[in-house]
């Protein structure tokens, strides 16, 4: 097959995430979508040309790849090794140790991890912080698992707080780390971006946090970093700043259209009217918020401020999944519960994890929705198992509630990355799944040992 070959995914429930504020999904219809390499080339009622290859859908709705906008995949070797503890004492006791005992075989084990989850779950784009060294192995399994990355370093050179000796570095490494993945990385196979990613207010010096903002502005890098997510920590920065959250990453110059937030669960009216006038976006991790008993993010308020927002799952530590039918689940449930049902609607959860989050990383030209031009990045929902009773295609309004609260990783039956099948009926295709499990498996004890958590 040439590279000018096209091929038809046929017989499909398309879901293109392209619709209007009052009816984000869409036209919601049954049809076919053609492909020609990586991109989306054409969608709708559409033939098949004479000889051209066409694979049947029949029972999936079509969604786009679900976007994470914010992850750390060197976490994800630790899942399950930092359960029942707050914030503060999750990163002192555990994360922090954890992630200074990293080495690059454990970093790589942890990305390979990383990727095979999110693709099998049907997540094609995705913003992960990573720790302070290593960062160049993540960017290159990135590249292999061919998911679209925005990839940072995470920057820290506060060395009280209950950091262990050797993981903060100083400003200047921690930001010639940034330049040198930039330099090597920004823009690989066009999928791959590199991100300035300040840790906290908390990890970060003054004057680290405000060269950050200046290194983003002059190589036009993404900000990411984690903002106003834990009563205990706002109040430290309140009392070490003498000023709020957002305030402190609006006078470092962090704040701006390219920059977003993790969590943002505790602001003020000042720090929204902030976040709402700088068109900086946020993140929203709703089960790390519940499992960290962090709180509940307004979200439905923050939309109503216009603000731009994407869903991830953080770490695997703190989730302890990586699946965005989860984050849907919780987002949705959350807001039921602390602003009311209705006030984050399936369908509005539904565009967040898809065409929001795509706008809110600054992607919407590239993922998050099923557009002629766009990248071929589809999750293949499997309609047709009985937990999903709605009778495909007839009942579009039905789809996103199923999406959203009923949906989970069993019903993700085929992942589509750059017009590639990285999983199809239910077999990963990109990663042997029991080598990627072994390799992790093997590199284990020695990091939990470098760690001094060894068990
Ligand atoms: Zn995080």
């Amino acid at each position: 097959m040439t590279s000018d070959a096209t091929w038809l995914l046929q017989n499909v429930v398309l879901v293109p995430m392209d619709g209007p504020d009052n009816a984000p999904l869409g036209h919601v219809r049954r049809g076919n979508m053609r492909i020609r390499g990586d991109r989306i080339v054409g969608i709708g009622d559409l033939e098949p040309r004479a000889g051209e290859r066409t694979v049947d859908g029949k029972g999936n709705v079509a969604l786009p790849g679900f976007v994470q906008g914010h992850v750390h995949c060197t976490q994800t070797l630790f899942r399950g090794l930092a359960c029942d503890l707050p914030l503060l004492p999750w990163l002192q006791q555990r994360i922090w140790p954890l992630e200074n005992a990293h080495d690059a075989a454990s970093t790589r084990a942890s990305a390979q991890l990383t990727f095979t989850e999110l693709l099998a779950g049907g997540t094609t784009t995705v913003q992960t912080m990573e720790s302070v060294r290593h960062t160049e192995v993540t960017c290159e399994e990135a590249i292999a698992a061919g998911i679209t990355a925005i990839v940072g370093n995470c920057l820290m050179d506060e060395t009280d707080g209950g950091v262990p000796a050797g993981l903060p570095t100083s400003a200047a490494d921690n930001l010639a780390r940034t330049e040198a993945l930039w330099r090597q990385f920004h823009g690989r196979n066009g999928r791959l971006s590199i991100a300035v990613a300040p840790r906290f207010v908390l990890s970060c010096s003054d004057g680290l946090s405000r060269d950050a903002a200046a290194l983003a502005k002059q190589c036009r890098l993404r900000v990411h970093t984690h903002a106003a997510e834990h009563p205990d920590e706002v109040k430290i920065v309140r009392t070490r700043c003498g000023r709020d959250y957002i305030e402190v990453l609006h006078d470092q110059g962090l704040l701006g259209e390219n920059t977003s937030l993790a969590h943002c669960v505790h602001t003020s009216a000042r720090e929204r009217d902030l976040l709402r006038a700088t068109k900086t976006a946020v993140l929203h991790c709703p089960s790390t918020n519940l499992k960290l008993g962090s709180g509940v993010a307004p979200i439905p308020a923050y939309l109503r401020l216009g603000l731009r927002i994407a869903i991830g799952a953080d770490g695997a530590p703190c989730n302890d999944r990586l699946s965005m039918l989860t984050e849907l689940r919780q987002a949705a449930l959350l807001q039921c519960h602390a602003a009311g049902p209705g006030a984050l609607r399936a369908e509005k959860a539904l565009w967040l994890a898809t065409r929001g989050g795509a706008i809110a990383l600054g992607l919407d030209e590239e993922v998050g929705s099923l557009r002629p031009g766009l990248r071929a990045d589809v999750a293949l929902i499997a309609f047709d198992d009985p937990l999903l009773h709605v009778p495909t295609g007839q009942d579009p309004p039905s789809i996103a509630p199923a999406l959203v609260y009923t949906a989970d990783e069993r019903h993700v039956r085929s992942v589509l990355c750059g017009g590639d099948f990285v999983k199809a009926d239910h077999t990963m295709l990109r990663y042997d799944t029991k080598r990627v499990r072994d390799s992790a498996a093997s590199v284990l004890p020695a990091l939990l040992a470098r760690a001094g958590l060894a068990r």
